[in-house]
């Protein structure tokens, strides 16, 4: 297949912008970058695709979200407002979360892996809690995306919040589905898993000693870390040592760990993370929703700390955690220097795609060069000021909108051409939650009775 006429964001190394050019596709991979012409007259008996001048870049990553989380959406808080991040916890998440049976879980993956590909983003790492379904539920996850065809990592949130039995099916969830997709065999598969843990406020060090011994060698943990200073106080109360002190110590950080939010860090413990190579996930609609504050990653990028993009949960059109991250920062600081755009794609298009390559072991995803694995977008943009090399992230934070994501590819295939969704019914799909998130709503509720 060649898509030609297309304007190439490459996000190669030197981020080159190659205009009017073509790309072949054989199978799932790049194989060959040039001019139309040239492209054409080698491969004339190839099928083509016409961008007719939209921009071709690689698809958007989503480095954490939870799935899980669609259900809140317009969900009514019984009594007053959550205060603070623990009460947001209590009186939302975890009753939200232990009120969702195996379809709740299916089709919250089904909408959100819709908006994804209708919004451009293209991969995926999920963090999942259903704790009346454990048994089975990330299979209803990998189901949801091999269906849709969207790219993904998924993993079961393990916590102490509902005893022991709920918290060893969560360890053994989390390894029969690394068994499971993880196998050399499946190398051209779309999904991958890693190892859930929620956060260190719920996980005893019974649990963390339990979970170092069986996490295979090539695994790393999925975690949320000093959201909110109570993580950091909790730890420091039952073990007398900060957070990511703690992580080390059960030898569960490194450069197959995901490290979520850190708002609360010190000094010290950035350091660890900078040593360990752990991965940093940076999610600033999550941290301005839950008022919890906002993490100076600029300086974790300057520091050598592959710091990433997540959305926590809220909308998978990452371009608007894009422009978030690029606003919420002048706001938090008081000061315009503050989030320079091209750190934005540092975290969201140079970082992400080195995090998808790593969990895609031997694979380059999120670049358009030979060799990359086909994960492509085609946005219908029209610059009406000089568009180069150096100030594309301006474009896209001012003037790129979601909308304009036309076709959505992933693997070498198709999943929405011309805004038309290739294998997911939307408007079915959007029927059966509305009637699931009903009864959803009243499991919910009835906590609260
Ligand atoms: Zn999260």
């Amino acid at each position: 297949m060649i898509i030609t006429n297309s304007n190439i964001i490459t996000w190669d190394q030197s981020h080159s912008l190659l205009l009017g050019q073509s790309v072949v596709i054989k199978n799932s991979i790049i194989t060959e970058i040039g001019p139309t012409g040239e492209i054409l007259s080698k491969y004339p008996d190839d099928e083509i695709i016409n961008a007719r001048g939209k921009f071709l870049m690689p698809g958007l990553i989503c480095a954490h979200t939870h799935f899980y989380g669609l259900f809140s959406r317009g969900l009514y808080i019984p009594g007053n407002p959550p205060k603070d991040f623990p009460e947001i916890l209590e009186k939302l998440w975890w009753p939200l979360d232990s009120s969702l049976l195996a379809e709740d879980v299916k089709y919250s993956a089904l909408v959100c892996l819709i908006d994804a590909i209708k919004h451009g983003t293209t991969t995926l790492f999920d963090h999942h809690a259903s704790p009346l379904c454990i048994n089975g539920s990330l299979d209803e996850i990998e189901s949801a995306f091999i269906a849709s065809g969207v790219r993904g990592v998924v993993c079961y949130e393990t916590t102490d919040r509902y005893g022991i039995e709920s918290r060893d099916q969560s360890i053994d969830e989390n390894l029969r589905m690394i068994e499971k997709v993880n196998t050399p065999g499946n190398n051209n598969s779309i999904v991958r898993a890693t190892f859930g843990l929620h956060a260190s406020l719920t996980l005893s060090e019974d649990t963390l000693d339990k979970v170092r011994k069986v996490l295979p060698g090539d695994v790393g943990v999925h975690i949320h870390v000093a959201e909110h200073g109570v993580d950091e106080s909790d730890s420091i109360n039952k073990t007398g040592i900060r957070v990511v002190n703690r992580l080390k110590n059960h030898q569960l950080l490194g450069q197959n760990t995901i490290l979520v939010h850190g708002v609360h860090l010190d000094q010290s413990e950035i350091e660890l993370v900078k040593e360990s190579k752990s991965w940093m996930t940076h999610q600033p609609r999550s941290n301005m929703n839950n008022a919890v504050g906002m993490v100076d990653v600029e300086r974790m990028l300057d520091l050598g700390i592959p710091v990433c993009l997540g959305n926590d949960g809220f909308s998978n059109a990452m371009l608007d955690e894009w422009r978030s991250c690029y606003l919420s920062h002048k706001l938090w600081t008081s000061n315009p220097q503050k989030m320079n755009g091209n750190s934005v794609i540092k975290m969201a298009i140079d970082n992400n795609s080195r995090l998808v390559s790593h969990f895609f072991k031997g694979d380059t995803i999120g670049k358009i060069e030979v060799g990359a694995k086909a994960d492509l977008i085609l946005v219908d943009y029209n610059p009406i000021t000089e568009l180069n090399s150096d100030n594309i992230a301006w474009h896209i934070i001012f003037g790129f909108r979601d909308s304009m994501v036309t076709d959505t590819m992933v693997n070498g295939k198709w999943l929405m051409t011309d805004r038309k969704l290739c294998n997911l019914d939307e408007e079915k799909i959007s029927a059966h939650a509305l009637s699931l998130s009903k009864e959803v709503w009243n499991r919910y509720h009835a906590k609260f009775a």
